[in-house]
């Protein structure tokens, strides 16, 4: 029997368990954290509890694909949003619902866009389109090389071409003609931790997931369910996750890896290894390699990084529903600064995510939970943050007064992660959310290779490898890794 270590119990390491588990390999995990689920975690205060990172999933296809392959159902219960959303615009008091029915939408927008259903038709179509024609030649392709990408890339049809050559924005732009409409629709780059004038229109594609295609869902008792059922079922297989673990080096011989080296100097030895963690900063930080030295990473386009409020608050907010964003109005101005400001921002732009909407048991009764989310320059452009509880305290007055609900009289409980506290817990590097950003220079061939140049038996899995993040991504990931297994190793 083969052994197999994993570093990292992300979503990615866990489904590539699941997976190799299933096929006869022993697994093992080193988690540097002391829970699993790396981003997908949850936090316990004072009788709430949180998701900490995402709140919702799009292409849960891609969950059945995962527990199918081992001959399971989905542990778990989805919930479709409808609404998907809702907006809330500086200086309006009525906020805009986002629905999946394009008559439901028009109808909401009637009074600044007539035309929304055949316009939203036209741009949804076009990305539809281009979902189809790259999802199976692309997305969930592993390449070998440069060429074999570019190959498959021109099988795609030539029409889509354009989407190449512009932002998102003025993709958007050329389809709808209010400012709000267009704003909604942008939405999905920061989603991909972008903005929409530096995300390619090709992503006008979430558009399409989010809106025609699957939807948005949560899941039944919050997202971390999904984490506490995997581990269940790897128990039962014998996975061992070893917690507290965080490998720092590794030792090699041959072109290959024999053993990794934890923080306390012990060493872990397997035939195979799959690094979990950051694949562009684990070959700089952990195998020293030159075109990964901090100061190229460093230089490469990362996401934004996440500012992370967490509340639990005495009273219900009538005014919230699950999926909240509160804009301000001055959108350009502001997707220009928030990237490489060395300040916070003075006027955030923000989500918040109420589970206690749908989920009692997370909230004691007759409370709320928030969760506030504002993207924020990542570590290289401002360092310090000792002025968190000044953002939070921002951010909570802005929402109070948006929601008519005073919230620091209410406050039970409050938790703020900010960028150094993402970067320090799950290794994140200089603490953007979402790793290398999706441009088209980062993404395919292009994007650290789920199989290291070097070593044959080391391989990465995850968002930051391809396809690329968010959690259908990531689990797409582990099945691209464990394709690559089988044909290097073959089924034990
Ligand atoms: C605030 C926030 C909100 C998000 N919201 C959504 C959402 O709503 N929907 C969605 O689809 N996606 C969302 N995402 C993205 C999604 O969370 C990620 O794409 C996904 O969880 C990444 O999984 P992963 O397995 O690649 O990595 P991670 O979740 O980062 O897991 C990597 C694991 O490796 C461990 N590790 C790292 N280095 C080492 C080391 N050297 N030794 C040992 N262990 C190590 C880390 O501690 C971590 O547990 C969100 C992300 C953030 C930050």
């Amino acid at each position: 029997m083969k052994n197999i270590i994993i570093i990292g119990s992300g979503l990615g390491g866990l489904s590539t368990a699941l997976r190799l588990s299933n096929l006869g390999y022993q697994v093992t995990i080193l988690e540097k954290h002391n829970t699993p689920g790396g981003r997908l975690n949850i936090i316990e205060q004072d009788g709430f509890r949180f998701d900490m990172g995402p709140s919702f999933m799009s292409m849960t296809y891609e969950l059945e694909e995962l527990f199918n392959s081992i001959g399971m159902k989905v542990p778990i219960e989805l919930e479709e949003l409808d609404p998907l959303y809702q907006v809330f615009f500086e200086g309006k008091e009525k906020s805009r619902l986002i629905y999946k029915d394009l008559k439901k939408l028009a109808k909401e927008f009637e009074d600044v866009e007539p035309n929304l259903e055949e316009n939203a038709k036209r741009y949804l179509d076009k990305a539809s389109q281009f979902f189809h024609d790259t999802i199976d030649k692309v997305v969930k392709s592993n390449f070998d090389n440069k060429l074999e990408y570019i190959l498959k890339l021109s099988r795609v049809p030539l029409k889509h071409l354009p989407y190449l050559q512009k932002n998102m924005w003025s993709e958007v732009e050329k389809h709808f003609k209010s400012e709000e409409v267009r704003v909604i629709f942008s939405l999905v780059a920061f989603f991909l931790g972008s903005t929409p004038f530096q995300t390619p229109a090709i992503y006008s594609l979430l558009n399409y997931t989010e809106m025609k295609h699957n939807g948005y869902w949560k899941v039944k008792g919050g997202m971390y369910k999904l984490v506490e059922e995997i581990i269940k079922i790897l128990e039962e297989k014998n996975v061992k996750i070893v917690y507290n673990t965080e490998i720092v080096a590794v030792g090699n011989n041959n072109g290959k890896v024999y053993e990794l080296i934890d923080q306390n100097g012990k060493k872990w030895t397997a035939d195979i290894f799959i690094s979990n963690s950051d694949a562009a900063a684990f070959r700089g930080k952990i195998l020293k390699r030159e075109k990964f030295s901090e100061n190229k990473l460093d230089r490469m386009h990362w996401t934004l990084a996440p500012f992370t409020v967490y509340l639990g608050v005495k009273g219900k907010i009538d005014k919230l529903m699950h999926h909240n964003y509160f804009l301000g109005n001055n959108f350009r101005g502001y997707a220009d600064t928030i990237f490489t400001s060395s300040i916070s921002p003075q006027k955030p732009y923000y989500y918040v995510n109420v589970l206690s909407k749908s989920e009692p048991t997370c909230a004691p009764e007759g409370c709320e939970n928030l969760f506030i989310l504002c993207p924020v320059p990542d570590l290289r452009y401002k360092k310090s943050w000792e002025d968190k509880d000044e953002l939070a305290d921002n951010i909570i007055d802005d929402l109070s007064n948006r929601v008519n609900f005073d919230i620091k009289s209410n406050l039970i409980t409050k938790k703020i992660l900010a960028p150094d506290d993402w970067a320090n817990t799950l290794n994140l590097y200089k603490g953007s959310g979402l790793g290398l950003a999706h441009d088209i220079n980062q993404v395919g061939a292009f994007r650290p290779k789920n199989k290291d140049e070097h070593f044959s038996n080391l391989y990465y899995v995850g968002a930051s490898t391809t396809p690329g993040t968010g959690l259908p991504m990531v689990i797409i990931s582990s099945k691209l890794v464990t394709e690559r297994i089988i044909k290097d190793y073959g089924i034990i």
